[in-house]
């Protein structure tokens, strides 16, 4: 393993423990197995480790592909949200395609020389072995930033009233007061995305309403995100390339706000 605190953390000699991932967090034995499969051909790393209930679990991120700081990167994040499970499901499950690809696939071999693939499939290990949304300490992840929405639908739009209720998230000033969970992602996009000369994220959650959607990730105001040219223009892309999707491509304010 490339990194020397994985194996002690995913192949815990506790077989209780083993055996309650094997029924509540089947993702993890999942991805330990890949892990596994993936040791000298990807970079894995344990970004993090979430204490729960005398246990520990692991925030992995794994990369693939090109060590250039420039190359063009994406990045696909899942399990922010514990429940919405099919979100670490999709991720593991194309991983696991990439790597088996990746063994005799020249084309994907080429294009991963000049561009890399960076994967956290499970952003909130807690809440995907509880299943729950929020993370051990209540809080959404999704609204734990120090952005915060200009006019916020109650409750919605994130509240420090109670971790007992959906969306909660304290008010925090700055990334160093984040959740464990949500500083390794900044991390890992800060590493791995930052310097890319071209690079896009993409979250994995279930669906919203009964269409399933694309979201640029702009929930915090009515005002037009920022970069909204490079957004007209990917969409307009994505819609050529792939005439017959079935995505709504659109803000997350058009959903979350009066847009
Ligand atoms: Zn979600």
């Amino acid at each position: 393993m490339s990194d020397p605190n994985l194996k002690s953390l995913l192949f815990s000699p506790d077989p209780k423990f083993e055996r309650e991932l094997e029924r509540k967090m089947p993702e993890m034995v999942t991805l330990s197995r890949l892990l596994r499969s993936l040791e000298g051909r990807a970079r894995i790393v344990v970004e993090d480790v979430v204490p729960w209930k005398g246990r520990q679990f692991p925030v992995i991120s794994v990369t693939m592909g090109s060590e250039d700081p420039a190359a063009p990167t994406l990045g696909i994040f899942g399990g922010v949200h514990g429940l919405e499970r099919i979100g670490s499901d999709v991720v593991i499950a194309w991983l696991q395609s990439l790597h088996e690809l990746s063994l005799w696939d020249e084309t994907l071999r080429d294009r991963l020389q000049k561009s890399r693939i960076v994967f956290m499939p499970i952003v909130n290990p807690v809440d995907v072995f509880e299943m729950r949304r929020s993370n051990g300490n209540g809080v959404d992840l999704m609204r734990n930033s120090p952005v915060r929405a200009d006019e916020p639908p109650w409750l919605l739009g994130g509240h420090n009233y109670s971790p007992k209720l959906p969306w909660y998230s304290p008010i925090v000033n700055a990334e160093s007061e984040m959740e464990i969970e949500s500083r390794a992602v900044c991390r890992v996009v800060e590493r791995e995305m930052f310097r890319s000369k071209c690079s896009i994220a993409i979250d994995v959650h279930s669906g919203f309403g009964s269409v399933d959607r694309l979201w640029f990730p702009w929930s915090k105001s009515k005002a037009p995100p920022p970069h909204l040219e490079e957004i007209s223009a990917l969409k307009r892309l994505f819609d050529r390339s792939y005439p017959n999707h079935f995505y709504e491509i659109e803000p997350q304010a058009k959903q979350y706000t009066q847009w």
